[in-house]
C-alpha cells in the first residue's frame, strides 16, 4: 500500500489542501492519504491560534465524505514539537507493509535541504511537491540526493492559505468556499479567528 501524508498546522484546513491532497493521490496513484495535523510545528514563529483539539477537529471535518482521506492523530498523540522524522519513524515502525510518502506544497520542497535530519528522511520516503503561487520552484538548488526523491505533480494554482483564511475572517468574516462547509460552520459555531 502505498500512503500519502500531508502534515501541516492546519490553523484551519482549508479548499487548497484539499486539492493538493487529492491531486496527489491521483496524479501518484496513491491508495489513501492521510491528513495529519502537527502538534507543536518546528518551522513556525507563532504558536496555532486555535487549539490542538480544533485544529484535528476541523481536519476530520475536512476529511468526511473522501473515501480516500483519512485524517491521523500520530503526532498529537506523541506531544511535543513535530519533528518529521520522528513522525516518519514511528509511522515505519507502526505500519511496517506501507510505502509512505510526503506531500508537500512548494514553499516547503525549497526548504527541504534544510529539514532536520532530512538524509535520514530520504532514505525512508520520498516526497510529492505541488505548485504554489508565490513559489518559484529551483530544483537545480536543491541536492540532488534529495532531488531525485520529490515528483512534482501538476496542480491548478489555488492561492488559498491558512493566514489568508483567518486575515478574512477577521476582515470580512466570511470565508465560505474557501474552507469545506463543515469547516465553515465549525468556525462559525466556535467563533474562530474573529479577533
Ligand atoms: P499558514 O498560512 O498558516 O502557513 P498554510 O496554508 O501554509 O498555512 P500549512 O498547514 O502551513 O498551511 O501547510 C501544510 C501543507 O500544505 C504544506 O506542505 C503547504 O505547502 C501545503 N499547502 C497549503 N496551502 C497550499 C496551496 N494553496 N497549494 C499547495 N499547497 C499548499
Ligand atoms: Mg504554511
Amino acid at each position: 500500500m502505498l500512503v500519502g501524508i500531508m502534515g501541516g498546522t492546519f490553523d484551519p484546513i482549508h479548499t487548497g489542501h484539499l486539492i493538493a491532497a487529492e491531486r496527489a493521490r491521483v496524479e501518484a496513484g496513491l491508495d489513501e492519504v492521510w491528513l495529519m495535523p502537527a502538534n507543536v510545528p518546528p518551522h513556525k514563529p507563532n504558536a496555532p491560534k486555535a487549539s490542538t483539539q480544533q485544529r484535528w477537529e476541523m481536519v476530520c471535518l475536512a476529511a468526511e465524505g473522501n473515501p480516500f482521506f483519512r485524517p491521523i492523530d500520530i503526532e498529537i498523540t506523541k506531544g511535543g514539537v513535530s519533528y518529521s522524522i520522528q513522525t516518519i519513524e514511528l509511522l515505519v515502525q507502526k505500519y511496517p507493509d506501507t510505502e509512505f510518502a510526503y506531500i508537500i506544497g512548494a514553499d516547503m520542497v525549497q526548504y527541504l535541504p534544510q529539514w532536520h535530519r532530512i538524509d535520514d528522511i530520504v532514505r525512508h520516503i520520498r516526497f510529492i511537491g505541488l505548485a504554489r503561487p508565490g513559489y518559484e520552484l529551483d530544483m537545480d538548488q536543491i541536492p540532488a540526493h534529495i532531488r531525485s526523491r520529490v515528483k512534482l505533480v501538476p496542480m491548478p494554482q489555488v492561492d488559498i492559505s491558512s493566514t489568508v483564511i483567518r486575515e478574512e475572517r477577521q476582515r470580512s468574516g466570511s470565508v465560505r468556499y474557501l474552507v469545506p462547509e463543515a469547516v465553515n460552520r465549525y468556525l462559525e459555531v466556535n467563533r474562530l479567528y474573529e479577533s
